[in-house]
């Protein structure tokens, strides 16, 4: 085996492996200290000194990226910029609520092909996918920045998780190994665009996370030209696919509303919406439109966000109303620039455990 970048996200064979170890339980140390948030070998201290070194001289650090930028804001949310192996540079969010609960907000791809008109991201194109380490190591350098243990995760950073699904899968696995950092699937939010295939494969290999998913707008026609994913999968059967994952997951899924001015929030709207979310159990997360330069959407004014939400109650929509909040950190793409506000809906809504 070629050494690797990391040694996140592999298994303890991997690790033997990886290091040449004579013994399997080194495999295990290593493992503890990983989950620790400690990647340099030096302070492995339950190692041999000349592991240790060995060990050093083969792979320099246990993790294969760096944080190169921190923002944090007066709300507790901290931004950083981490730059991986390959020089790409990627951002990962944390949230703490009032509760003190810490979210990560995890990016899966740089960059995007998924091409959402209204998406900051979405203007880079896309580079490459994250490997599973590279997800992972997102959370390891969030828990440095945080005084409270980050028990909750959102794959809504930059990138579509749907396109790159193995990888996403091979991380939440790393995170919710029960030897590792142990965190339960019912605090997982995978959010896609809409990706009717990779929400299909979750529900087959059993994969129980919450599931978000970027509407936008219920109009099929009007979809198709704010979301080119809308062509390869239209509303009625990314509906099926919902309806297919809810059948077995059980779990009520959020559907984020970005709230684009003078687009998608009129009576014609609401009405479709309430047609489309007929015989699902969904909670809309209404999201004003984040002003990204370049654009060509307005944030919609008070009243017309008003104007909706009294729609919204007169067909009976169940929905969430965010005021921004953390936005002086901007995200880098369209959908993490309101994930912000979303983090903090997860936050507060995560209400069927414990
Ligand atoms: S909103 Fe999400 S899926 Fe759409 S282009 Fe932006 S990052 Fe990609």
């Amino acid at each position: 085996m070629n050494t690797p970048h990391s040694l996140y996200a592999l298994s303890l064979d991997e690790i033997v492996h990886a290091l040449d170890l004579e013994k399997r339980y080194q495999a295990r140390q290593i493992q503890e200290w990983l989950t620790k948030g400690v990647t340099d070998f030096s302070q492995m201290t339950n190692l041999s000194k000349a592991d240790r070194e060995r060990f050093a001289f083969r792979m320099g650090n246990a993790c294969s990226s760096n944080v190169i930028e921190r923002q944090h804001d007066a709300s507790g949310a901290a931004k950083l910029a981490i730059a991986l192996h390959d020089g790409a540079i990627i951002e990962a969010v944390l949230l703490t609520d009032e509760r003190a609960r810490a979210t990560a907000c995890l990016s899966s791809q740089v960059g995007c092909a998924q091409g959402c008109t209204f998406c900051k991201t979405a203007t880079m194109g896309f580079v490459r996918n994250l490997e599973a380490f590279e997800i992972v190591e997102q959370y390891i350098h969030l828990q440095r920045e945080s005084a409270e243990a980050i028990t909750h995760l959102v794959f809504m950073g930059m990138g579509e998780p749907l396109a790159n699904t193995s990888e996403v899968i091979k991380s939440i696995e790393t995170f919710h190994d029960p030897n590792g950092l142990n965190i339960s699937l019912r605090r997982m939010t995978v959010s896609t665009c809409g990706l009717a295939a990779g929400i299909e494969r979750l529900n087959a290999e059993r994969v129980a996370v919450k599931l978000a998913v970027s509407l936008v707008t219920a109009d099929n026609r009007l979809r198709s030209r704010l979301m080119p994913v809308n062509k390869r999968y239209n509303i009625h059967e990314l509906k099926d696919a919902l309806i297919a994952f809810q059948r077995v997951s059980g779990k009520r899924i959020t559907i984020e509303y970005c709230l684009l001015g003078g687009v998608n929030t009129d009576e014609v709207n609401a009405y479709k919406l309430a047609d489309w979310l007929e015989g699902l159990d969904a909670l809309v997360n209404l999201i004003p439109w984040n002003p990204a330069e370049g654009l060509p959407y307005t944030t919609p004014s008070e009243a017309e966000i008003d104007r909706f939400v009294r729609l919204l109650e007169r067909l009976g929509i169940p929905y969430t109303r965010r005021r921004s909040r953390g936005q002086a950190i901007d995200g880098a793409c369209g959908q993490l620039a309101v994930s912000l506000n979303d983090l903090e809906y997860h936050l507060l809504t995560d209400d069927d455990e414990e």
